[in-house]
């Protein structure tokens, strides 16, 4: 559970959006740094200005407005139709992730706390959580509270149908493999229809299996504990695990739904490399199946 006073690395389970943002990671640090180059100026105004001026800038979550869709609770500080045919496709996917995984729906709140801009986010994330990586959106789970951080931005759809899914998986899951989860939730994060086809990841995993820079290992992925140990590499090859136990036919599937049902009934498994392996599936299978994806057009 989220630890405050031990975010140095995220180590209690801080679910992030740690994949596919390189490129916005350094321009988001520039900006970053000049936050707190404005935070200085400002504050120095502030020895003869006024506090409550600073704090509302920086210290307020997102909260005029809320939305309540089934177990989604939205809030934002701008105008979002509720009808809005993204908040729309936020609550099926409860339905969607259910239906797929064969699991129960619950009743748990998911607060997602929805910034106007990449600005506002940044700057309550900077003041809040300094320590967190700059990602465009995060989940964080505590002892009691499921929450998303997300801004409206050009991949907002793609950012909130990844976290909404961390939050539904951990609503009814109470301990999930980092790789397990991160898997899921980058199948999910695809519009429905995609069959959880994640270009990116195809294109990403192919560019380097070509130049000898990956192999796909489950073993390696499942001694991963902390998202922050993940690249985007292990995103996209935990995305290609989870691709292939869901949409790779035979006994996967069910496989991959008994493994679901154990970790929510037991909150542990088995060894899935170990299992597969057992069951003639390996490294190899994966890789055809990723070759099968690349051939097949979307
Ligand atoms: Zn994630």
């Amino acid at each position: 559970m989220l630890s405050y006073s031990d975010d140095e690395r995220i180590k209690n389970r801080v679910y992030a959006s740690l994949s596919r943002r390189r490129t916005e990671k350094q321009e988001l640090n520039t900006k970053i740094s000049l936050f707190f180059v404005t935070m200085f100026l400002a504050t120095t105004i502030w020895m003869v200005g006024c506090t409550s001026t600073i704090r509302k800038r920086t210290d307020e979550l997102p909260g005029k407005d809320r939305i309540v869709l089934d177990q989604l609770i939205v809030h934002t500080d701008f105008s979002i139709p509720r009808k809005h045919r993204l908040l729309d496709e936020l609550t099926n996917l409860r339905q969607t992730i259910a239906y797929k995984l064969d699991l129960p729906t619950s009743d748990e709140p998911i607060n997602i706390y929805l910034f106007e801009n990449a600005d506002s986010y940044h700057r309550y994330m900077a003041v809040h959580h300094p320590t967190f990586p700059s990602r465009r959106a995060f989940f964080l789970k505590s002892d009691t509270t499921l929450q998303v951080y997300a801004y409206w931005g050009e991949r907002i759809a793609e950012d909130l149908r990844h976290e909404v899914s961390h939050g539904y998986l951990h609503s009814v899951i109470p301990n999930l493999p980092i790789w397990f989860d991160e898997g899921l939730a980058e199948y999910f994060e695809v519009p429905i229809g995609f069959h959880g086809r994640n270009q990116s990841h195809i294109d990403l995993l192919n560019r380097l299996y070509k130049t000898g820079q990956w192999k796909p290992d489950l073993s390696r992925l499942e001694e991963m504990i902390y998202a922050d140990e993940m690249a985007q590499v292990d995103y996209a090859e935990s995305w290609l695990w989870m691709h292939f136990l869901l949409e790779g036919g035979g006994g996967l599937p069910s496989f991959a739904t008994n493994q679901v049902k154990q970790l929510r009934e037991r909150g542990e498994t088995g060894s899935l490399s170990r299992l597969l392996v057992e069951s003639g599936i390996t490294s190899e299978n994966a890789l055809a199946h990723l070759k099968a994806l690349t051939k097949k057009p979307l």
